[in-house]
């Protein structure tokens, strides 16, 4: 300001100088004509500039500030000065909103954020996913008019948004989400839904697994429990003793296999997995394997074991002597007496591979996905005749996954089975000579 008023008053003084000169030369007439057309003149030079600045304010385009002269190219660049300021700073604050808008879309959670009046103001693709929402259109309205639910409604409108809540996904069949409202600033809401499917599975699966141990147990719990009041009451004869005190072993019996085979499953949940330098001897496993299924038998199936030399498997022993245990036992307890039963042992183009083939009862396809589930059984009466817990072939299926192998099961109802485990070429060693050392097989 102080620029332009020194600048002014040297203008008007030089012209007044220059009119006076003039004045004097050619009269006071010229001199004063002078002077107004001088003042005149610096009038129109400081109107033209003032709408140079009107046109460019009503329209401030970036980097466009108009170029000025005298003072005004002064003025006009400090306002050049100020206009880049200011578009550096929008810059940062849209970087700064881009990089918190990409958080926000990184967030596994589904994040929406409501208005006061509960209107979508932004979502991320999880939000838009989980509650079928599309940020471009539907931003602006009520959620509650998008998703309808009424227990959601209900939630966001109770205003007590202290606990989550479970809502079926709109799209996506089966899909569970745990929705909850946080409150923050300015009665504005951040809605966080997460997918639960996988928690509420598994929260199924394990009051599933309580109410099964509890029936399996209560069964021969039961019986046992009606024998001793039997026997406290009655006077028995000695022989009736014996045969209820042998029934009364068999039924402890029972609880004690299936109390081993759930430690068991517990043990293999939590220890570490089997190492790759541990080597099981195969050939002997076998051997002791097809002397068990015989005496399992006795004598009531034709058992053949056809194991391929050279070959053995890194991993636990035990894990895998009671996982093949299982299969072999299986074989002969569903296969009626004078049935086959075939152990094989064999390198596979991509592994190793140990299969049980019988000639039983087989099982009809629809069963055959479900019978590594614990407590899992097809035919129950003959499972328990025959000493079943249904815990066996998830014992092999764990096992079996621990050593990263699969289970093949091929069975035909009436026909017979093949159980097949399969193991990849890092758990297979090639055998060298009888003592010497070991290679990887494949
Ligand atoms: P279980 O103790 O009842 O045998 P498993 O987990 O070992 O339990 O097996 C689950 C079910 O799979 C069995 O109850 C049986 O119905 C079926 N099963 C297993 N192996 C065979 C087989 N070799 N032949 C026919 N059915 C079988």
């Amino acid at each position: 300001m102080d620029h332009l008023l020194l600048r002014t008053v040297i203008a008007v003084s030089l012209i007044a100088v220059a009119a006076v000169l003039i004045g004097l030369i050619f009269g006071a007439v010229w001199g004063w004509a002078s002077f107004s057309g001088g003042v005149l003149l610096l009038l129109l030079h400081h109107v033209r500039h003032v709408d140079l600045l009107i046109d460019w304010l009503k329209r401030p385009t970036p980097g466009q500030v108009p170029d000025g002269r005298g003072i005004w190219d002064y003025v006009f660049a400090l306002l050049h000065r100020f206009e880049r300021a200011q578009t550096r700073q929008r810059q940062q604050i849209a970087r700064t909103l881009a990089r918190f808008r990409q958080a926000g879309r990184a967030h596994p959670d589904g994040v929406v954020i409501l208005d006061a009046d509960n209107r979508i103001e932004w979502c991320n693709d999880t939000a838009e996913s989980h509650l079928d929402l599309n940020v471009e259109t539907d931003a602006g309205q009520p959620v509650t008019n998008l998703v309808r639910q009424p227990e959601f409604v209900a939630y966001v409108e109770s205003g007590d948004f202290a606990r989550p809540m479970e809502l079926r996904a709109p799209r996506g069949a089966g899909v569970v989400l745990s929705v909850q409202i946080i409150p923050y600033g300015d009665a504005q809401k951040l809605l966080l839904s997460r997918d639960v499917t996988r928690l509420e599975k598994l929260e199924t699966m394990r009051r599933d697994f309580v109410a099964n141990v509890s029936h399996e147990l209560r069964t021969p719990l039961t019986v046992l429990s009606g024998f001793l009041e039997t026997i406290k009451e009655l006077q028995l004869d000695p022989k009736r003793s014996r045969d209820y005190l042998n029934l009364m072993a068999e039924q402890s019996k029972r609880m004690q296999r299936i109390v081993d085979d759930l430690l068991t499953l517990s043990t293999l949940e939590s220890a570490p997995e089997p190492s790759l330098g541990d080597r099981i001897r195969v050939a002997p496993l076998l051997d002791r394997l097809r002397a068990e299924a015989e005496a399992l038998s006795g004598g009531k199936h034709r058992i053949v074991l056809d194991a391929e030399p050279g070959f053995d498997l890194l991993g636990s022993e035990n894990e895998i002597a009671s996982a093949f245990g299982n299969l072999a036992t299986n074989a002969i307890r569903y296969t009626p007496a004078g049935g086959e039963v075939r152990l094989t042992w064999r390198a596979t183009a991509d592994g190793a591979e140990f299969a049980v083939e019988d000639s039983g009862l087989g099982i009809a396809t629809e069963h055959i996905p479900r019978l590594t589930e614990r407590f899992y059984r097809v035919d129950r009466g003959r499972s328990r005749e025959t000493g079943g817990t249904g815990l066996g072939l998830a014992i092999v299926k764990h096992v079996l996954t621990r050593h990263q192998a699969t289970l093949e099961i091929i069975s035909e109802h009436g026909k017979g089975s093949r159980f097949a485990a399969r193991f990849p070429a890092r758990r297979a060693v090639r055998v060298v000579a009888a003592a010497a050392g070991a290679s990887h097989a494949g």
